[in-house]
């Protein structure tokens, strides 16, 4: 099925409803007049028209699959992925000190509608890493934000949230993943999640999972829960990807739709190790 951009109404809400000539008198926001959200829009059409939506029949016809440990995703979801990430779209509305565009999300908003219309289960992939990286831009430390932002907003890494268990939908009070604090201030995670998007796949090199889970000696309830990075490789000091880490997919759901999305069982701490990094509190806020 072939997807048009309805770009004619999207720019006229944008002038007259946003009000986009007074989005681009806020600071840093400067350059993001109605003349640069055409710009972009026109882009962003092309590029949903000509190559994510054509793609959209193709992942009904060969969803991702789960083989040894392994997602494959459907063909050309990867190619896509690379072009979506080297076009900075995953950047757009994302802070330029970590490689994005810094456009406002007037413009990013009408630019996931497009992805979204496109091709679900194609767009869940960004959307997830979206929420990753607006996670750790308000909660993380220096540290986590200077390893993780700049590739993920490059779409080089891709992001997902952990919250889901098979006890825990809804729910969130009765999350069981459980994390033990280690000599070096880093977290020791065991648990299973369920439901995860983009849990697993070969669309990108890493996976930075933001996993909730409780603190040996933590309260009871959603107070005693916290929000922890857990990376499918380690990054060494200088960037690079150091070992796997003990963060395995065990199977991932046969749905009736968004066929192509893989939703996963990820398997914590079952195998080794499953390091991860503190990022906050989950009642401070997230
Ligand atoms: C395709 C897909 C992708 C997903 N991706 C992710 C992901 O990336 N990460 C993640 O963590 N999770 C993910 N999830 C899980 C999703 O967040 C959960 O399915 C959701 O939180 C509901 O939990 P549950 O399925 O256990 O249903 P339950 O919580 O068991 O709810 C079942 C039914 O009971 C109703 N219900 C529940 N509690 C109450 C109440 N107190 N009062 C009245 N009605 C109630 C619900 O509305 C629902 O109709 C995904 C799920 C799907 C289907």
């Amino acid at each position: 099925m072939s997807y048009v951009a309805p770009l004619k109404d999207m720019l006229f809400n944008i002038e007259h409803l946003a009000r986009i000539d007074q989005v681009a008198q806020m600071p840093g926001f400067e350059d993001a007049g109605l003349e640069t959200a055409q710009a972009v829009l026109e882009e962003c059409a092309k590029l949903n028209q000509d190559v994510i939506a054509p793609l959209n029949w193709e992942g009904d016809k060969n969803p991702s699959a789960f083989a040894n440990g392994a997602v494959k995703t459907t063909p050309g979801f990867k190619e896509a992925f690379k072009q979506y990430g080297e076009g900075g779209w995953q950047g757009l509305q994302h802070p330029t000190d970590f490689g994005g565009q810094g456009l406002p999300k007037t413009i990013g908003a009408a630019c996931g509608e497009m992805l979204n219309s496109a091709n679900m289960s194609f767009a869940l992939c960004p959307l997830l890493t979206d929420g990753a990286i607006e996670a750790l831009l308000t909660a993380g430390s220096d540290d986590l934000k200077n390893i993780y932002l700049e590739k993920l907003i490059s779409g080089e890494w891709t992001g997902t949230m952990n919250l889901t268990e098979p006890q825990a939908g809804s729910d969130l009070a009765l999350v069981r993943t459980r994390a033990e604090p280690l000599p070096d201030g880093t977290y020791k995670v065991f648990g299973t999640k369920i439901y995860i998007t983009y849990g697993e796949h070969d669309m990108a090199d890493n996976i930075v999972h933001l996993v909730l889970a409780r603190v040996q000696g933590a309260p009871e309830g959603v107070k005693g829960i916290s929000l922890f990075v857990v990376p499918k490789f380690m990054v060494k000091a200088d960037g690079s990807l150091g070992n796997r880490n003990d963060v395995h997919c065990v199977s991932i759901e046969h749905k009736m739709g968004i066929k192509a999305s893989p939703t996963a069982v990820l398997q914590y701490g079952d195998n080794g190790v499953a390091i991860g990094f503190l990022v906050g509190e989950e009642n401070r806020g997230l």
